[in-house]
């Protein structure tokens, strides 16, 4: 494929970038932009060192093996799978997408799945994890139009059966936590999409999958179809997933072009072009992967109407034919009421009642609240952007004040929910308490100590905190859309069955409708309410299922 060159299109900064040989940095050198001719096809990465292969059994010398249990069979056949994503528990996390991609490989594990994760090396890891990162390799790579290379360092740690392999440039991942704003965003996730693939032909292990993730991960389909055909890497099928449709990842064709140096023809609005002069990532993503998925199905019908699909719901019917839902899980080694070392006092179903006592009361008594069982305790934890139903719960605070409710949010996001809530803190002293904060910690807490938790979305592709709540025995109030919809069974009071409370169009009554709901169950039949709480604990929130279906899904694109 012809590719010109448009060395007047923008010019990169110089940017000070330090390059790493082995483990070890070697000290701040000033990088001027390198103009190379264009390329008719990006290289694919140039080995620099052999790689050390990873030893495998064959290379041990035979001993002979005590007998061991044997394991439970695993489906054939085995499969491998890339996946390759921007954030990923415990190394990084912002919201599902870190849960996700930490606990499907693991599941995926369990399904027979050969499992590697792509990840950036952000300097936010914690240092606890640096260390543990081994070299595997190094090498440079062509990105952008002006032909200028760019150093693709590949750190390895290996957890649970699970291979993480870490992306290592500072110029592109020094800054952030992990991100920044789309100027520097969109080339970072340029140059990462096209280093996970350049790095995967480095390694010399050719994924059946290549799993790709939301909008930082999109570019990977686009890359591998139009400049790595001829290359190992372009005999793997792709998925792309949407876990959030919002972010597409959208600058101007001319930067992205630059950033990308792809074909022209791509810049059309069959692939990547939107509006008269823009690009986005996320669109191309979903023209080339081979198959599309998202976190529920109702989200993945959702998508192709108009109020959801967020621009791109006419390209999402057009490709609605690869285009699938699959509901995601919590890890539920990590969220388990009974384990839990963040916990005041463990339980399980038997004596979830008791011990959930003992997690509200220590609650209440670090957040300077009322220590007093017969107030129920309502939970929000969530960023906080608009998305998220707050202007609904804003509304209606004054109304839940009522002497014998205490509402405990956690979360960081947009300066006029932070505001809001802090406001309402200092207004309720005492019933209202606001942790504007991100703490795993006080989250586990909140989960475990509250009687309901609050998810009144204006949109929810899956949504993970519902999931997590009825884990620890905590009621949902949700909004029946995506995740939501497909994940809590509304109360019905006739039948007694259910396991939590719903209210459908996007209005304040119908949430307040819903708290009232549940507070009245709360507060006139316990026994019902505890019935519901057993419900809730014992409920499959695993990843099990969903991963068997992953799996399926791959063994579709590669038989
Ligand atoms: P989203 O990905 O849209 O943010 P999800 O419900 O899919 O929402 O996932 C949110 C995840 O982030 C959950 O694991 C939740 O516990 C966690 N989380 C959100 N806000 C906070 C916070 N302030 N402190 C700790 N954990 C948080």
């Amino acid at each position: 494929m012809e590719v010109t060159k448009k060395e007047d299109q923008i010019m990169p900064e110089k940017k000070v970038s330090r390059k790493k040989t082995g483990a070890k940095a070697e000290e701040l050198k000033e990088e001027k932009p390198v103009r190379k001719p264009a390329s008719k096809k990006a290289e694919p990465a140039k080995k620099e060192k052999p790689v050390k292969k990873a030893e495998t059994a064959e290379e041990k010398p035979a001993v002979t093996e005590p007998a061991v249990p044997s394991e439970p069979e695993l489906p054939q056949p085995r499969r491998s799978v890339a996946f390759i994503g921007s954030e990923c528990y415990p190394f990084v996390k912002t919201g599902g997408l870190g849960d996700v991609m930490y606990a499907l490989p693991r599941a995926l594990t369990k399904q027979n799945c050969d499992v590697k994760v792509i990840l950036p090396r952000y300097a936010c890891i914690p240092q606890k994890y640096q260390e543990k990162m081994i070299y595997r390799g190094a090498f440079e790579m062509d990105l952008c139009a002006d032909g200028r290379s760019y150093y693709v360092g590949i750190m390895e740690y290996v957890w649970d059966g699970v291979v993480y392999d870490f992306i290592d440039n500072d110029e592109f991942f020094s800054w952030g936590k992990p991100y920044t704003n789309l100027v520097d965003d969109i080339p970072k996730f340029c140059y990462f999409s096209k280093a996970a693939l350049a790095a995967l032909n480095y390694m010399d292990w050719v994924p059946d999958i290549i799993h790709c993730h939301d909008w930082q991960a999109a570019l990977v389909p686009v890359f591998q179809q139009a400049m790595f055909q001829g290359t190992p890497v372009a005999n793997a099928k792709t998925v792309f997933t949407i876990h959030n449709l919002r972010f597409q990842g959208i600058y101007d064709i001319k930067t992205i072009k630059y950033w990308t140096n792809l074909p022209d023809a791509l810049f059309d609005y069959a692939v990547l072009k939107q509006g008269n002069d823009d690009a986005n990532m996320l669109k191309g993503g979903l023209s080339y992967a081979s198959m599309i998925t998202t976190v529920s199905n109702t989200y993945a019908w959702e998508i192709q109407t108009e109020f959801f699909g967020e621009k791109l719901d006419a390209h999402l019917r057009y490709h609605s034919g690869k285009l699938r839902g699959i509901v995601n899980g919590i890890d539920v080694d990590i969220w388990n009421p009974k384990t839990d070392p963040l916990l005041p006092a463990n339980y399980d179903v038997n004596d979830a009642i008791e011990q959930k006592k003992a997690c509200k009361k220590t609650l209440q008594e670090n957040l300077g609240l009322e220590d007093n069982q017969d107030k129920m305790v309502i939970g929000l934890i969530s960023r906080l952007t608009n998305q998220k139903g707050l202007d609904l719960v804003n509304a209606i605070i004054p109304s839940l004040i009522d002497g014998n409710t205490q509402i405990v949010v956690l979360g960081t996001g947009d300066p006029e929910y932070e505001n809001s809530f802090r406001y309402y803190e200092n207004t309720y002293k005492g019933s209202v308490c606001s942790n504007i904060m991100y703490d795993e910690e006080r989250a586990h807490q909140i989960y475990a100590g509250a009687d309901a938790l609050l998810v009144p979305s204006l949109f929810e592709p899956c949504g993970l905190t519902q999931l997590i709540a009825m884990r620890y025995g905590t009621v949902p109030i949700v909004r029946e859309t995506g995740g939501l919809k497909d994940t809590v069974e509304p109360y019905n009071e006739f039948t007694n069955e259910g396991n939590g409370f719903t209210f459908d169009r996007y209005e304040a009554g119908l949430l307040l409708d819903a708290i009232n709901r549940a507070k009245t169950l709360y507060f006139t039949d316990r026994d019902r309410w505890d019935e519901m709480v057993k419900r809730d604990l014992q409920k499959d929130v695993s990843w099990e299922k969903s991963a068997a279906q992953y799996r399926s899904l791959y063994l579709e694109l590669k038989p």
